[in-house]
């Protein structure tokens, strides 16, 4: 059984289901409504603790998503991005490995140069009810309601997989998984087709991502705050700072505004059997991946399932 339907919830449903298991999902939300939707959602590995595991799993995601663009599934395809510096170009960064065609470039005052590269970028709306559809084809059975304790489904599941996200704060009481919250506005996309990424702007992270027929515009990073109301100066002070980096937004429409909450840990995602949580039950932790749970999603869901097989075989012997 998987608790969780966001996009770690789903990939752990369908590589399970890929490798025979017999597969429920349980979701408090629908889909629209979990932070995964929210996002960008363009695979960039940062803030995800410094493990080697870590970066493997940005490594596996990569190429599962570029194989996924390649094929044309829905909401995935690869974007060129300009990442523009403020202070003396750094080294490349460690995940320019991982990233095909990663070049340096030039740029003009006050930026002192460019990191050019092509990523997958991942339309939530689009791909999330794809991978549901997928996970139904596949025979697994999609269930709404909201599980008060792990406990209660020892009865009816072999193994329990924690997808939930910032929920496992309460659900497993790991208190070292933190909201940190993003604020992102959703415009029309004037004819953008770059992603621009400007982290050292004085007044804060900025991004401009577009997608199919709008943009994401970011973001904030606010550890510690819940409250997922949009702030109204935070977005003016967003729109000011995106449209001075891509001036043809002025030309955009603003279309929603939302505050979502990262699932933050400073070690990166926790993913692991826990042997205590349901005793004569196996439990295995997939959550906690931060700002980048697309982009650790397919790495981390092959770990998980490695795990639930080793748990199965631990008890068949
Ligand atoms: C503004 C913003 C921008 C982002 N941009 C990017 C990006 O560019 N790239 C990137 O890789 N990541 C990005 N992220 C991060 C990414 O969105 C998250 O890491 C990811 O969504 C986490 O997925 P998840 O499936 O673990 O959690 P969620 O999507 O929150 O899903 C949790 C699931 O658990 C279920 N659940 C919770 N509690 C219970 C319960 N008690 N009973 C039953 N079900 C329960 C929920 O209903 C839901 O289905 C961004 C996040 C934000 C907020």
């Amino acid at each position: 059984m998987v608790v969780g339907a966001g996009i770690v919830g789903m990939t752990c449903a369908v590589e399970l289901r890929h490798r025979g298991a017999r597969v429920c999902v349980v979701t408090a939300d629908e889909p629209a409504r979990t932070t995964s939707w929210l996002a960008a959602a363009v695979w960039y590995p940062v803030g995800i603790g410094g493990s080697e595991r870590a970066f493997a799993y940005a490594q596996e995601s990569f190429d599962v998503f570029a194989d996924q663009a390649s094929q044309g599934v829905p909401g995935v395809r690869m974007i060129d991005t300009r990442m523009l510096h403020r202070n003396p170009l750094p080294a490349d960064p460690w995940w320019s490995t991982a990233v095909p065609g990663f070049a340096t470039e030039g740029a003009e005052h006050p930026f002192t140069g460019t990191w050019r590269f092509s990523v997958p970028l991942v339309e939530v709306p689009v791909y999330l009810p794809w991978l549901h559809a997928q996970a139904l084809d596949l025979g697994v059975e999609v269930r709404t309601r909201s599980v008060e304790s792990l406990a209660e489904l020892a009865d009816r599941a072999r193994t329990v997989v924690n997808a939930t996200g910032l929920a496992a704060r309460t659900l497993c009481g790991d208190t070292t998984v933190q909201p940190v919250r993003g604020q992102v506005i959703r415009a029309s996309n004037p004819g953008l087709s770059t992603s621009v990424r400007d982290e050292q702007h004085p007044g804060g992270h900025t991004y401009v991502h577009p997608r199919h027929r709008d943009v994401i515009i970011g973001g904030t990073f606010e550890p510690g705050t819940t409250d997922t109301t949009p702030d109204p100066a935070t977005a003016q002070r967003l729109w000011a700072r995106a449209t001075e980096l891509v001036p043809e937004l002025h030309r955009a429409r603003v279309l929603e505004h939302h505050a979502g909450l990262r699932p933050h840990r400073d070690d990166g995602p926790r993913v692991e059997r826990d042997h205590d949580l349901v005793p004569g039950r196996a439990v295995v932790h997939n959550y906690g991946h931060g700002g980048a749970g697309i982009t650790l999603s397919w790495g981390s869901a092959r770990d998980t399932a490695d795990l639930v097989e080793h748990a199965l075989e631990a008890a068949a012997v």
